[in-house]
């Protein structure tokens, strides 16, 4: 953005414009700018696509480091596998995710919109791409006015190039999130059959989610960009709620900056009745959601923070301070003060601690193991055998550990429960096992027709690993 001078660049102040919710307001062409948030935005952005990237291709303990394998009905994530008994985590972690998102955006507004979004980052790789292939706004302005030349089929034909192989490697890393992604990518490299037709391994149910997820990143990141944030984000609407007066968030400051307009080198427009802004309107021109801040705080903002950079960078080449465009609270630019630590913000951080910490006792206190313990509906509720009262069972056991081991069944409750006809089980890693059990005991020690036994099971090798589950017996009635 150094090549030019804004001064030149003066545009005829705007006038307040009312916009239909889902009127077309054209293709957006964003200035290329640099600064301190793009530089943010960059390092908050590369990690994440990083980590996305690499994630499936990592192993622990052999297997995938996070593996969503939906048939099996597993999710493996680092060293740890979860189940569908496991459901209430996950929920909870949403809910810890969304009161973080809350904190968050009380404290500093919608950041995470700005600069961790996957739809912004995506879409700032895809824009990165086009600047490559196409040129800063200006360039790309007039080749979209050209008529086709082999030069703009080669620009074009380039950007779309790359943004279809981004399209598709983000396909194939979301899709390797549920199925190895080795073999997926394996699945995908054609080989000739025996008749010598082309043909490929891949399950046409992968392959199918991955072109779908391609196709979504190609149109979201490469065509709707901003009218995702706009008009398909939820999150867009509720974070906006989330915003007091306090909220840091981008603001123009509106005393300093007016009244706008273009002045001669030298002049003194203070004395003209000018404030600092040149209405250069490079603020504009860089924002991915086109809106001019000027106009005040609106929800379509994502508080990236590259009008603020823009409009730094014109300050700096005007000689005048920076921060007429910055990251500010209503508070501050009224009354001159934020109130950083206050009642809204203590209580979200309160609730997310909290649940971290209750998250973190739920998953490290998790049994690698679960019994359920259900009554035989089939049979009669007892039988008497000798002086012995039964009843039939069916005990499932879930060995959730990745290893193999084997479980043995034990019953208490008040008096000699014992349990017949069964003997210890192998059971592998993720195998789930039901079995039918007796539970015996003497007839005088029943002292009631309904009792309370507890079952549980335990691995042979580490008794650490045991579960315990309550059940009925029921015996003859005592009158
Ligand atoms: S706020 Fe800054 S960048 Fe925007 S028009 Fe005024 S001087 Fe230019
Ligand atoms: S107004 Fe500024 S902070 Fe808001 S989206 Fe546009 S460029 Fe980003």
């Amino acid at each position: 953005m150094g090549e030019k001078n804004p001064v030149k660049e003066q545009a005829a102040a705007p006038e307040i414009r009312y916009r239909n919710l889902y009127e077309d307001t054209g293709k957006v062409y964003t200035r290329k700018v640099s600064g301190f948030f793009q530089k943010i935005r960059r390092y908050t952005g590369l990690p994440l696509i990083a980590g996305f990237l690499l994630m499936p291709w990592l192993v622990v303990d052999g297997r995938p480091a996070m593996l969503f394998d939906l048939p099996a009905r597993k999710f493996h994530i680092l060293w740890m596998t979860f189940w569908p008994q496991d459901g209430m985590l996950l929920a909870w972690l949403l809910i810890i995710a969304a009161f973080a998102l809350f904190t968050v955006t009380v404290l500093v507004g919608r950041v995470w919109c700005g600069f961790t979004c996957p739809q912004t980052v995506w879409t700032l790789m895809y824009i990165w791409a086009e600047h490559f292939c196409e040129g800063d706004r200006n360039k790309r302005m007039k080749l979209d006015q050209q008529p086709w030349t082999t030069e703009k089929v080669l620009r074009k034909g380039s950007k779309h190039f790359l943004w279809v192989a981004i399209a598709l490697i983000t396909g194939l890393t979301f899709v390797g999130y549920f199925t190895p992604i080795r073999e997926l990518i394996l699945g995908f490299i054609p080989s000739l059959n025996e008749s010598g037709m082309v043909t490929f391994d891949v399950h046409p149910v992968a392959a199918f989610w991955t072109f779908f997820f391609a196709t979504a990143t190609y149109v979201n990141a490469g065509w709707l960009r901003e009218q995702v944030c706009k008009y398909m984000c939820p999150y867009a609407r509720f974070q906006s709620v989330m915003y007091d007066t306090d909220t840091l968030a981008v603001h123009y400051d509106a005393a300093r900056g007016e009244q706008r307009g273009p002045r001669k080198s030298g002049e003194d427009y203070k004395a003209a009745g000018k404030g600092d802004c040149i209405d250069c309107s490079w603020c504009v021109q860089v924002c991915p959601v086109d809106i001019d801040i000027r106009e005040g705080l609106q929800y379509e903002c994502i508080n990236c923070g590259l009008c603020v950079d823009a409009c730094n960078q014109v300050m700096d080449k005007m000689n005048y301070p920076r921060g007429l465009i910055r990251f500010t609270s209503e508070d501050q630019l009224e009354n001159g003060a934020t109130h950083f630590l206050r009642p809204r913000l203590y209580g979200y951080t309160l609730a997310v601690v909290a649940m971290i910490a209750a998250f973190v006792y739920a998953v490290g206190s998790r049994e690698p193991v679960s019994v359920d313990v259900i009554r035989d509906r089939g049979a009669r509720l007892y039988r008497i055998s000798g002086d012995q009262v039964q009843n039939v069972y069916t005990v499932k056991i879930n060995n959730m550990d990745q290893r193999p081991h084997s479980y043995e069944i034990a019953v208490e409750g008040a008096g000699d429960f014992h349990i017949r006809g069964y003997r210890p089980l192998q059971l592998e890693e993720g195998e789930i096992f039901t079995l039918p059990v007796r539970v015996s005991v003497p007839r005088k020690d029943l002292k009631t027709s309904k009792n309370t036994i507890y079952v549980t099971v335990t691995a042979t090798d580490d008794p650490a690993i045991t579960a315990r589950e309550e059940a009925s017996f029921i015996g003859p009635s005592m009158h």
